[in-house]
């Protein structure tokens, strides 16, 4: 007997990866939790079915949604991470030691316990001691933060359940006023692709163009999201991602990374032509 995973893109294209076996399965008060092995992507976490991260391809995620902003502003302390309950985005901040303050919002304990038990490779680094773990809804945690970070990260599941508020305008709003002065917000941005995904990427550019003087959006090939083109969006106060920025003071960093470099954050934000125009529609 087989075991396949499937998801569905469309409701016409199907997406599926061969399994080879569950080593887990349970539903928390959010959403059902699953994690499957397979032999072409290794140990993969899915939420309601919906694809989260496979072990051969979240690197190109967690690398794309911190090394870009911090990149952009290298003297980043204090950082909020909301949703990311794998752990992957913060595998990726810990390594800079500039960083002091780690706020990560996850709303289901769940997720963090099944990700610390059977996905090492990113919740491995979830116990340093920056990193301070709130089970809360990352909607409400952002209405009592003023003045506070210097970079948010939405690291969100897609716009519907428990993800739904966080691609709204009130909490683009709030995490405006979370922000420094010349604070940056990243956000998971969906797909231009696909009909579906297009339109919840337009409405959340909408939303943070009118919330955020410079509003970007930026691209990378994951190989498991719906269509493998995905955009990431860039919000600051001050900082444009590609003129305010000193490449070679982050390459003098010395991080080894698989997939981020700093040309590839410059071409990054060179979108599709289809892209462009779908972004400019929105604009005001
Ligand atoms: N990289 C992933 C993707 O785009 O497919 C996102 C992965 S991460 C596991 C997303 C996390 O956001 C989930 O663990 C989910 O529980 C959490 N989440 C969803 N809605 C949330 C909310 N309102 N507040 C805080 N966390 C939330």
């Amino acid at each position: 007997m087989e075991l396949w995973f499937s998801e569905l893109h469309t409701p016409n294209v199907k997406f599926s990866i061969k399994a080879d076996r569950q080593l887990y399965a349970g539903r928390s008060e959010f959403q059902r939790i699953d994690i499957f092995d397979s032999k072409e992507f290794g140990r993969f976490l899915t939420l309601d079915g919906y694809m989260m991260l496979t072990e051969k391809d979240e690197f190109i995620y967690h690398e794309m949604i911190t090394h870009v902003p911090l990149c952009v502003n290298p003297d980043t302390r204090d950082v909020l991470v909301i949703g990311g309950g794998d752990g992957g985005t913060v595998r990726e901040l810990v390594r800079y030691p500039g960083i002091r303050h780690i706020d990560l919002v996850e709303i289901d304990e769940l997720v963090v316990e099944v990700c610390r038990k059977y996905l090492p490779q990113t919740a491995g680094c979830l116990s340093d001691k920056r990193v301070a773990i709130h089970y809360e809804d990352g909607l409400k945690f952002v209405r009592h933060a003023k003045d506070a970070y210097d970079l948010i990260i939405v690291d969100s599941t897609d716009p519907f359940g428990p993800g739904e508020g966080l691609f709204t305008k009130e909490f683009y709003g709030n995490c405006y006023k979370a922000l420094h002065a010349d604070g940056i917000m990243v956000n998971q941005h969906e797909s231009p692709f696909y009909t579906q995904d297009a339109y919840a990427m337009q409405r959340a550019h909408k939303r943070i163009v009118s919330s955020f003087p410079i509003s970007r959006v930026y691209q990378a090939h994951i190989p498991t999201y719906p269509s493998g083109h995905w955009l990431f969006g860039f919000a600051a106060k001050k900082r444009h991602p590609v003129k305010d920025v000193d490449f070679a003071h982050w390459n003098a960093l010395g991080l080894k990374t698989r997939y981020y470099n700093t040309q590839l954050h410059a071409g990054a934000f060179a979108l599709p032509n289809y892209v462009e125009e779908m972004l400019r529609d929105v604009e005001p």
